[in-house]
């Protein structure tokens, strides 16, 4: 990079055309660059709050562990040279001194010839004696005196002060990442504060006017609040000490002040959304009023994370991750925590790493690093790597996947089959006992709840009817649950099983046209007379479903041909058709009667829906899928999947 194409970052007017895309190395090169060297902030801790903590400096011991010579068995402080002739057949008497050491006493009386004091674990040998006779070695002789049949070594079975650790040894070195094994040490040694890097106080603010805090009610068009408590808890698992400030509306004057009060007290700043160039999107204009340098990167070549804005204001980090929470989760992790983790003197994380296969082309954006949230499934030659398809704006795709796979900026797709490397977002390889991979339905969970009770992990990856076939064919899944409508046959399922798949029959859901109960269009009509009432409204918006869904055929047909306002919305789930008719967005549309009902919705039943398994033959054997066999027809189950409003078949 030559000077001219430099930011000039003292120059806050060039702050707005700063707009270049930054490779990821080159953002965080520069962020870091910008932040450290930095000197560590050292705090004394009571050891019992530093757990987790980097130790500031070397800790010396200031005493003795153990800080006499102590007996490590209950038994007889002895002169060991007493005791040299002894064996089977030639006893040695020795006379007990008249007191008894337990732990805690002082010795008073000498161990002198031919004598011998009872002493308990951990007590002070006394002075005389060298070694330590277990008890079990000796017998009575009378009252007051023992035999012993052993010789015994000077030495033997005593712990010398210091022996542990001795005064002014090094006891922990700075930078040691304090745990209960360190605090077992500084205890020993009677060391009660530690000095130690102070957790940088992280101050978390979440932006936009549609979000509300967890807790609370949704009104329409908002959501709730999940960057706040994902980066807060990430701050914490992180060495940092999170201050979360709330969710500031998009409103540039308000937003400025409540950053600048949360500088005044934190020693960096996280933010999230408002980053792009949109309508409303003010924190990443305020930046360079707050302090020096201001921004390094707004813009890094990374997916998810592209609008992801990193700055230094007067020797504090500020950065602002996108709005949506897999992509402000991730740059958070990828970016930052390598930052937050410096400033509190912790080593980089080390995450742990494997290879799979990818079994699904996995399609990338040139020029942009990208990041794909995977789960992993265990298939006959290794781990296989399943892209999860929700996209960034969906929490579940980084909080339920495995690990992640990189793909390289220049690299326009990952293909089918190649193998990868996996970045495990676990310590190991989460290895589930039963794979489900295919269409999702609620009432998978009512089948899977009773095994996962029993100790079994249950893996189920929802990549649709056909998604799970393929799986099944490849071997990668036990079970992939259909409900594929043929329409030569007028069934459904059987026709889609390929050899080695068989057909193991699920439940029936029940599909009908939804309606607002208050909507009197639709009362008390059959599903003929409703979608007809429908068409001879020109007001009536429809929802429809997606090509290919099981109900997009049944729709179809009642239709026969119409094309009524609201056709080419075509969501690709159940829960989707009842927000929008709930919501107003449409006035019918159709899904499945539990879904129906669960968004209080009125429902005409139309035709049930089979949703069953295709089977991978060559597992049948496997306990775990007898397991889920045993459940499906076990009748608990089949009285909650009653229950929840679906037909066992
Ligand atoms: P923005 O960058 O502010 O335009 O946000 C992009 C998307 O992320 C929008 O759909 C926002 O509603 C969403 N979003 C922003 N902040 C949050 C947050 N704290 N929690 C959940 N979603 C958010
Ligand atoms: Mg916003």
């Amino acid at each position: 990079m030559t000077s001219a194409s430099m930011p000039k970052a003292h120059d806050s007017h060039d702050q707005d055309q700063f707009l270049t895309i930054l490779s990821r190395e080159e953002a965080l090169k520069r962020f870091e660059a910008a932040l450290f060297p930095r000197p560590l902030a050292s705090q004394p801790r009571r050891f019992a709050d530093a757990l987790g903590c980097a130790l500031a400096q070397d800790v010396v011991a200031p005493v003795d562990v153990p800080p006499f010579d102590r007996s490590n068995v209950d038994g007889f402080a002895v002169r060991s040279a007493d005791l040299a002739s002894a064996a089977e057949t030639a006893p040695i008497r020795l006379t007990l001194n008249d007191e008894v050491i337990a732990c805690g006493v002082v010795p008073e009386r000498v161990v002198l010839s031919a004598t011998a004091t009872p002493i308990a674990t951990g007590g002070p040998v006394p002075r005389g004696a060298d070694a330590i006779v277990m008890l079990e070695h000796t017998q009575p002789s009378g009252a007051r005196a023992i035999e012993v049949r052993r010789a015994a070594a000077p030495g033997q079975l005593v712990s010398y002060a210091g022996s542990d650790i001795a005064r002014g040894e090094a006891l922990l070195r700075a930078g040691t990442i304090i745990g209960s094994r360190e605090i077992g040490m500084l205890a020993a040694c009677g060391i009660a504060d530690v000095p130690v890097v102070r957790c940088p106080r992280v101050a978390v603010i979440s932006t936009g006017d549609e979000l509300v805090q967890p807790g609370g009610r949704l009104r329409p068009a908002q959501i709730y609040d999940t960057n706040g408590a994902i980066v807060t808890a990430a701050i914490r698992e992180n060495g940092g000490e999170a201050v979360f400030a709330g969710a500031v509306p998009d409103d540039e004057a308000e937003l400025e002040a409540a950053m600048r009060t949360a500088l005044e007290e934190a020693d960096m700043l996280v933010l999230s959304g408002g980053t792009s160039k949109g309508a409303g999107d003010v924190s990443h204009r305020i930046l360079p009023r707050l302090g020096k340098p201001g921004i390094i990167a707004h813009g890094v070549a990374l997916k998810p994370g592209k609008p992801l804005c990193l700055a230094v204001c007067d020797g504090k980090p500020v950065v602002i991750l996108p709005g949506f929470p897999t992509s402000a989760m991730f740059t958070f992790h990828d970016m930052i925590v390598p930052v937050l983790r410096r400033m509190a003197g912790l080593p980089p994380r080390s995450d742990a790493k494997v290879t799979a296969k990818v079994p699904v082309r996995i399609a990338s954006e040139l020029g942009r690093t990208e990041f794909v949230m995977v789960s992993l499934v265990e298939a006959d030659d290794g781990l296989i790597a399943y892209p999860s398809g929700k996209g960034s704006g969906a929490i579940t795709s980084f909080a339920q996947a495995d690990g992640f796979v990189r793909i390289d900026a220049l690299a326009e797709q990952m293909p089918a089959g190649s193998g990868t490397e996996v970045t495990l977002l676990t310590p190991h390889v989460r290895v589930p006992d039963l794979v489900i991979i295919g269409s999702h339905c609620t009432g998978l969970d009512l089948v899977t709840t009773p095994l996962a009770r029993g100790g079994l992990t249950v893996r189920s990856i929802a990549v649709g009817s056909l998604g799970g076939l393929a799986a099944a064919k490849r071997g990668e899944c036990d079970l992939a649950p259909i409900h594929l409508f043929d329409d030569k046959t007028e069934t459904y399922n059987t026709a889609f099983l390929a050899p080695g798949l068989e057909l193991v029959p699920g439940w029936r859901r029940m599909q009908g046209i939804v309606f607002r109960k208050d909507d009197k269009r639709f009362e008390s009509l059959g599903a003929q007379e409703a979608v007809r009432a429908a068409l001879a409204d020109s007001t009536c918006i429809m929802v429809n479903r997606n090509q290919g869904a099981g109900t997009r055929i049944l729709i179809d047909r009642l239709l026969g041909g119409a094309r009524p306002d609201g056709y080419w919305n075509q969501p690709r789930s159940h829960n989707a058709v009842a927000a929008a008719v709930a919501q107003c967005r449409a006035d019918w549309g159709m899904t499945i009667a539990p879904v129906a009902h669960a968004y209080g919705l009125g429902f005409i039943p139309l035709a049930e829906e089979h949703y069953d398994f295709a089977l991978v033959t060559a597992r049948k054997h496997r306990p775990p899928v007898q397991s889920f066999l045993d459940a499906l027809a076990s009748h608990e189950v089949r009285a909650a999947l009653e229950n929840a409003g679906f037909r066992p078949a």
